[in-house]
């Protein structure tokens, strides 16, 4: 086919028909750009030569030797069996064999010397054999040395397929287009990107490999940086205009039934050094489950009523905003300071209300869902926005909640622990505050892993704690993130629970139900007229019942440890002993190292922590919530080195022409649309 465009299909390349068009579909590989970008796996080394003395049992080897019998054929077992036997420069001997292909006899002549590739059977210590070798004219060696692409393949499509079908690309110079200017490249060490495109295929030597995946790997970085700060409308004046003369939370704290633990001191004081400097904040909280990061924010946003803004506080759920909404405004109340809840359930009118409210600054903070962020919710001051458990949000969100205050302080709550690089990444310029502490008297959930042989002893321990009056939540195992099959489980779950402890009341609870009817149920368990909830995850984030002591897991290994811990903190809130029971018949080594780590460890940091090791990042923060792309290349854990390059190299470009108009940010700006069009809002374009 002529005129082949990085957005041609593949059906329309040479060699692939309609059955090979589909399996390369499987392989995510649609258009030619799918294909160049269809980087190898791995390499095949192929750039020594070796002596025959070298030669290692079952593995590849590139030689030359001179043919010092002619190529014989014998028949066994139904094959036709060539061989012959070379010597090499140091008088070593191999023998060298072939299976059916005849042809070989008239292509190889005694007493010349060739170059030859091919798979070890047997060493020197017998006699070296080298089996199906690939033979080449000894004038191509330089052609021929070098390192081979190994591509992660599919049934239906070999090495050899894919080396043809993109080294014919790159043999027509058909490759990516170049978006970075020479004075760019030149100065951030880039490598062209023809050249990366061509070396990261065939490259000649490892050098040539790392330069070019450098090279990709910085582009996907420097877009996806890019990206977001678009995303956020990044403001690079942080000058900020509101004022706080007042730090002083004394009169709070006397009305809250606890002292503040050093850890929450600690932050508390960090952030009224955020308040009180000339430069807006934009700080994360990490802390594990059942630190007490509530409390900070509410102080939080007890200082900037004080000194005159409104402040809202944003939570995931519809539960978790009602729970804040009935913790804080218990206190609030105390101090003749408005707190307000929006939610889904609320009615036009009753929104309507709000509305007007908080455009008459008659609410002081307004705590919500989504909702918050609706376009006619219009503060009258917001001066500090806070959002809970931030995970769970993606970026677009959280830049629409600041989007309705001047220019508002931020303050990020979240239990999951995200490493600095990466934190840097998804929210730009953060400080991040650490609790590293609970508060005093929490005992650690005991963990216990379990099969369905222990089912009997379970329910009997379960019959014990409610007979106690001790309260029940059973986790519904995830159904590969369907909400219908999830909604099936959970049901039948319910089912099967309700039978075996007919004698107790057991609710249910999952994502589809009605906000009210959620609340119902919640409420109902909170005052503990339910002793046992059959529940989707929907419980896992920040809900708070202290008389719940046990929580089941079922099919605990389809969780990411990480939701595992939240899911887990649901229990322990209170004076009594606390169990959490896995349940999980997976008997894969992987599954049980992750298992243990639960049992071993309350500690969520360090759980985090091992589970990126074991899962990678994509897993672990759910790459649908939290806007994380899939790169080609790039690892947001590993690559911090180019991430920090790139973070240099975003600013520079933005600060000079944020909304990429001078001619040689033109290809940047194209590939910018390309890859994340669908996801910018505004300022490019
Ligand atoms: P998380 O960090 O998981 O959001 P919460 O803010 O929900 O944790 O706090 C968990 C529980 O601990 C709440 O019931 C809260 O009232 C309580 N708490 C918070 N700080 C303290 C403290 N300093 N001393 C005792 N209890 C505290
Ligand atoms: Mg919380």
């Amino acid at each position: 086919m002529e005129n082949i465009k990085l957005d041609t299909s593949v059906q329309y390349l040479k060699g692939v028909g309609p059955k090979m068009f589909e399996l390369l579909n499987k392989l995510g590989i649609y258009t030619v750009r799918d294909l160049i970008e269809y980087y190898p796996r791995t390499y095949d080394d192929r750039t020594k030569i070796l002596n025959i003395k070298d030669f290692i049992k079952d593995q590849n080897a590139l030689f030359i030797g001179k043919l010092i019998k002619p190529v014989s054929v014998i028949y066994a077992n139904r094959k036709k069996i060539l061989s012959t036997v070379i010597v090499d420069e140091n008088g070593d001997t191999a023998l060298l064999k072939w299976y059916n292909q005849v042809y070989i006899k008239d292509k190889l002549k005694e007493g010349n010397i060739y170059l030859f590739y091919g798979k070890v059977t047997a060493t020197s210590t017998t006699r070296a054999c080298v089996e199906s070798c690939n033979i080449y004219n000894t004038a191509d060696v330089d052609k021929i040395q070098g390192l081979y692409p190994i591509y992660s393949l599919t049934a239906g499509i070999t090495q050899n397929y894919l080396f043809k079908l993109i080294s014919g690309l790159i043999d027509k110079n058909i490759m990516l287009n170049e978006i970075f200017s020479t004075e760019f490249r030149k100065k951030y060490e880039l490598a062209e990107i023809n050249y990366a495109v061509r070396n990261i295929h065939f490259p000649k030597n490892y050098d040539m490999v790392k330069l070019s995946r450098d090279r990709i790997i910085f582009q996907e970085l420097f877009l996806f940086q890019l990206a977001l700060l678009n995303m956020k409308d990044h403001n690079l004046v942080t000058q900020k205009t509101n004022e706080y003369s007042n730090l002083d939370d004394s009169e709070f704290l006397k009305i809250i039934p606890f002292e503040l633990t050093n850890a929450q001191k600690k932050v508390v004081a960090q952030i009224k050094n955020d308040l009180s400097s000339n430069i807006v904040m934009n700080r994360l909280v990490q802390g594990d489950v059942g630190s007490g990061k509530t409390m900070v924010a509410a102080i939080t946003m007890y200082l900037a009523v004080k000194n005159g803004y409104q402040a809202a506080l944003m939570a995931p759920t519809t539960i978790l905003a009602n729970q804040h909404y009935l913790e804080l405004s218990n206190y609030f109340k105390k101090l003749n300071i408005n707190v307000e809840i929006i939610t889904s359930t609320n009615t036009k009118r009753q929104k309507e209300k709000i509305i007007e409210r908080l455009k008459n600054n008659e609410i002081d903070i307004l705590i919500g869902t989504h909702s918050i962020i609706e376009d006619n919710v219009e503060f009258n001051n917001l001066g500090l926005v806070v959002t809970d458990e931030q995970h769970r949000f993606g970026v677009k969100q959280r830049m629409k909640l600041s989007s309705k205050g001047n220019v508002v302080d931020t303050l990020v709550m979240t239990a999951t622990p995200i490493p600095r690089s990466l934190a840097i990444v998804l929210y730009g310029d953060l400080d991040i505050s650490i609790i590293d502490e609970l508060p005093p008297g929490r005992k650690p959930v005991e963990t216990y892993v379990v099969n369905d042989n222990y089912n009997m002893r379970v329910n009997n321990f379960l019959k014990k704690q409610m007979n106690e009056g001790r309260q029940v939540y059973i986790v519904c195992p995830l159904v590969e993130e369907n909400e219908d099959l999830d909604l099936n489980s959970v049901e039948k779950l319910y089912e099967e629970y309700k039978k075996e402890f007919s004698d107790y009341s057991v609710g249910i609870l999952h994502g589809k139900m009605k906000n009210k009817q959620k609340d119902e149920i919640m409420n109902e368990f909170k005052e503990n007229k339910i002793n046992m909830l059959i529940s989707t995850t929907v419980i896992e984030v920040g809900i708070s019942v202290s008389n719940a002591t046990v929580m089941v897991i079922e099919n605990a290994d389809r969780f990411g440890l990480a939701a595992l811990h939240q899911l887990r903190g649901r229990v322990g809130r209170g004076s009594e002993a606390s169990y959490c029971i896995l349940k999980s018949n997976n008997k894969s080594a992987i599954s049980r190292q992750r298992l243990d780590i639960m049992r071993k460890s309350n500690d969520g940091f360090l759980i985090a922590k091992k589970d990126l090791e074991l899962r990678g990042p994509g897993d672990f923060f759910g790459i649908r919530q939290s806007g994380m792309p899939e790169f080609k290349l790039a690892n947001l854990l590993t690559d911090t080195k180019i991430l920090e390059k790139t973070q240099l190299a975003v600013k520079e470009v933005v600060s000079e022409d944020k909304k990429l108009i001078l001619p040689q940010n033109q290809m940047i700006k194209k590939e910018l649309l390309f890859k994340y069009g669908d996801q910018l809002n505004n300022i490019v374009g």
